[in-house]
């Protein structure tokens, strides 16, 4: 790929921050094999999204489980398919920590990825998949294709299991939610990987980063919500892993300390 005056802005902004943080949502992971949920290919054209509603699956947790498995077809290991794996995207942001260069991960999604890209300051914004809490004793089982077997998995004391993601209804992780708005408030470069910008209260914080002053830098291969309000001071129009790959080659050929 050629170097376009926007990978140059875009690095040279990354080059200079203090204090860079990323943003990442459903787009970081497609190269991964993980569709979005909006879109021609996402679950919410199969199935219809308020099953995931808290109250919905408290009312009927055989209906909101079967969405739930859904949408962990992309992402869980089973005995014969492998678990996804990071993409270049996701380990160019744990380079670039290991590297001293990035402050944190704020992340939309659910699937790990970047933590097992090696990122370490990772703000799961929505919770992730990792684990399911019993909604009666509170007891934090793994959540594997085996312990969700069942039609309604339940824990040992028969209490309904709910997988340790937000559903529409539930509040945002009070930890997360400080440390996001902390590191948006701090940061002054954001980039943006894959995110369309429609789901709140997560898409207020480069809005939030960008009245303190940061400089929001946007990967995304179609114009987003903060490409068109205005939010976005440097657009990449390319897939996550290609622009990441490209920007982590100017940003480590520039230097890193051209102070
Ligand atoms: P979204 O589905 O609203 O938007 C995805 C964005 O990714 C779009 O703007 C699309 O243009 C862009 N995109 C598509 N392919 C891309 C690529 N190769 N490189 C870069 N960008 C690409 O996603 P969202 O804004 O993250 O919000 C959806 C919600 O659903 C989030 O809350 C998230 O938690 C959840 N979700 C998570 C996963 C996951 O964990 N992998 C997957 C689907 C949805
Ligand atoms: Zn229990």
């Amino acid at each position: 790929m050629s170097d376009s005056p926007e990978l140059r802005r875009a690095a040279e902004a990354i080059r200079k921050s203090r204090k860079l943080a990323a943003f990442t949502g459903a787009g970081i992971s497609v190269e991964s094999g993980i569709p979005p949920f909006r879109g021609s290919n996402g679950i919410w054209n199969r199935y219809d999204s308020s099953l995931l509603d808290i109250d919905r699956f408290l009312r009927s947790p055989a209906r909101s489980w079967e969405a739930i498995k859904a949408m962990f077809t992309g992402f869980l290991a089973t005995a014969d398919r492998a678990p996804v794996a990071p993409n270049p995207a996701h380990r160019v942001l744990a380079k670039w920590e290991a590297e001293g260069r990035l402050a944190g991960v704020i992340t939309q999604n659910i699937d790990g990825l970047h933590t097992t890209a090696g990122s370490r300051n990772v703000i799961e914004y929505h919770g992730h998949c990792r684990t399911m809490t019993c909604l009666d004793c509170g007891k934090t089982v793994p959540l594997t294709a085996e312990s969700t077997a069942a039609d309604v998995p339940r824990c040992s004391c028969g209490g309904l299991l709910k997988p340790d993601f937000i559903f529409f209804g539930e509040g945002i992780p009070p930890k997360a939610a400080r440390d996001a708005e902390e590191l948006a408030a701090t940061c002054d470069c954001m980039v943006l990987v894959g995110t369309s910008g429609a789901v709140y209260p997560a898409a207020a914080l480069p809005p939030a980063a960008k009245r303190r002053g940061a400089t929001i830098v946007e990967i995304n291969p179609e114009p987003t919500a903060y490409t068109e309000r205005g939010v976005t001071d440097v657009f990449i129009a390319r897939k996550a892993g290609e622009a990441m790959t490209a920007l982590d080659r100017l940003v480590s050929a520039d230097g890193k300390d051209g102070e």
